[in-house]
Parts: structure tokens; C-alpha cells; sequence
């Protein structure tokens, strides 16, 4: 395993390299949910390639880019046990030199959601996306349904401009209790932690619900909101159901749904999501 940290020493690398590569795209602070996109990766590809890079341009300014946990030596040991043949970890002033002024941005589809929340958020993943994918030339790059929006603006993007890329999108992995994991969950005290796995059982239960018939998109919202009201430190982002492709808001659960939410359990912010078909409901 080869960690490259400068982007003049890649792009020596990458135009060596032959067969397809792989691209794990991430910011560190690697856990389960990312090994498993590098175990597909691996699987399918000829070269795996692990970006790691804290992308300064997706976090607001009153949001834990700061803070958020990074530990490339930790990450390192790991990635070299699953047998991956390149890390890129850049600079932050490598990937953005003062004379960078080039966005990328996707419109409709980072509107609602994440997007309404976090101002800018996409329009900096997109960005990092396009230059990451130029680098590397990925003939398949690995994404979590855990963040399920970033991964159908990226699937957007890469068919909007024309890339070659496949975008392949993974299963969440979860802790025992359900709780998704994410780097952002070494945040939570143990109270916290205890609460944190009811966002998941609020879109179980959203998702059963359905199941047995019930198609109301708003008593569906209301009752996944109860789960938190009155929680002291918690407060709802939002709780949605939508559309699976476009992401608008149904007013009848009707068709493939995204059931989706965003709760902040003290100062972590945690994300959630299931998609489901509703009986009878295939397209
Ligand atoms: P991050 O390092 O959090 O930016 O995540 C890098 C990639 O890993 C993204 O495509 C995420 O969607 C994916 N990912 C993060 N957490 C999980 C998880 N629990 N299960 C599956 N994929 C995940």
C-alpha cells in the first residue's frame, strides 16, 4: 500500500496505472460502514484507491470541521489489512490553492433535505466529487446509502457531465442496536448514545407502518416526529418522505420512498434514512 499526499505525485501514479481502478471516496476516521465499501472495491476492481480528505468546502461556518476526529495512522493500519493499493490524502491547500475558482453544482436534486439545512454543503461536495474523480479516473467509485442524497447527486452529476464513472451505491452498515455508523458517533457521551439508535426505530416503524397499509405522508412524519419531542437536547432537522428519485415531498405514499430524518442529539448531528416500496407499488 502506497500513501500519496501530493497531487503532482499522483498524477505520476495514475498514469502509470492499468485495469480498472476503484475509488473509495471519505474523510477518515474510517469505520465498518467504510471497510465494507472497500471490500466491493476490491472485489471488482483491479487497483483500489482510498481518498481521504477533510473537504473544508462542505462544512458550514458554525459546523465541526474543526473538530471533526481524523487519525491518518489509524486509518492507514486498517486500509493496509484490507489489502487496499493506494491512499490519497492530500492537503487542504493542495486540493484548494489560493487561486482555485472553479464549482462544481447540481441543481434541483440539493435542494430539499440536507441541502435546505446546510447551505453550500453540496455545492462543496460536488466540487471535491468532480476533482476527485479527474485525479483518479475511477471506472467505479463506492458510496454509502447512508448519505443517501449525496449519493443521488453524485449518480446526477456523473450522468449529467458525461463521466465514465459507475457510481455504486452500498447498503448502511449499523451497530448492533441500529444505530448507522458514522465517524461523527465518537461525538456522543453515553446518554446520548443510549438515545441515538431511535432514529432508526422511528423509520422502522415508519416503514412497518406502511407495510401494513398506512399511505398518509404526514401522520407518517408526525408520528416519526413524537419519537423526539420533549427529548431535552434533542431537536429535529427534519423528517421526510419522498420521492426515492427526486426527492419531493409525497403526500401519498404511493410510489419508492426515501424515509428519511435528521435529528441533533446534543451538538451531533446524526442522519438516518431507509428506502422502501410500498406494497403494491413497484416501478
Ligand atoms: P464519510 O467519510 O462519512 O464522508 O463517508 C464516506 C463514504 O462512506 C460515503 O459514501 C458514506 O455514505 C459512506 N458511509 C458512511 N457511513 C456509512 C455506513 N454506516 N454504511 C455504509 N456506508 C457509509
Amino acid at each position: 500500500m502506497q500513501l500519496v499526499t501530493s497531487i503532482p505525485a499522483w498524477k505520476q501514479v495514475r498514469l502509470g496505472l492499468g485495469g480498472a481502478v476503484g475509488l473509495v471516496p471519505t474523510m477518515g476516521a474510517l469505520h465498518a460502514g467504510h471497510v465494507a465499501l472497500v471490500r466491493r472495491c476490491r472485489a471488482e476492481n483491479d487497483v483500489t484507491v482510498v481518498w481521504i480528505f477533510v473537504n473544508p468546502k462542505q462544512f458550514g461556518p458554525s459546523e465541526d470541521f474543526a473538530r471533526y476526529p481524523r487519525d491518518l495512522a489509524r486509518d492507514m493500519r486498517l486500509l493496509e489489512t484490507e489489502g487496499v493499493d493506494y491512499i490519497l490524502s492530500p492537503t487542504v491547500e493542495e486540493v484548494y490553492p489560493e487561486a482555485f475558482q472553479t464549482t462544481v453544482n447540481v441543481e434541483g436534486l440539493t435542494r430539499p433535505l440536507e441541502g435546505a439545512v446546510r447551505p453550500g454543503h453540496f455545492q462543496g461536495v460536488t466540487t471535491i466529487v468532480a476533482k476527485m474523480f479527474c485525479l483518479t479516473q475511477p471506472r467505479r467509485a463506492y458510496f454509502g446509502q447512508k448519505d443517501a442524497q449525496q449519493s443521488l447527486v453524485v449518480q446526477r452529476l456523473v450522468f449529467d457531465l458525461g463521466m465514465l464513472t459507475e457510481v455504486v451505491v452500498c447498503p448502511t452498515v449499523r451497530e448492533a442496536d441500529g444505530l448507522a455508523m458514522s465517524s461523527r458517533n465518537v461525538y456522543l457521551d453515553a446518554e446520548e448514545r443510549a438515545f441515538a439508535p431511535t432514529l432508526y426505530r422511528a423509520l422502522q416503524a415508519a416503514e412497518r407502518a406502511i407495510a401494513a397499509g398506512e399511505r398518509d405522508a404526514d401522520a407518517l412524519r408526525e408520528r416519526m416526529r413524537r419519537e423526539f419531542s420533549g427529548r431535552p437536547g434533542v431537536s429535529v432537522d427534519y423528517v421526510s418522505i419522498a420521492d426515492v428519485q427526486t426527492l419531493q415531498e409525497l403526500a401519498t405514499v404511493d410510489r419508492p420512498a426515501l424515509l428519511s430524518l435528521a435529528v441533533r442529539v446534543g451538538r451531533t448531528r446524526l442522519i438516518d434514512n431507509i428506502p422502501m416500496t410500498p406494497p403494491g407499488a413497484g416501478r
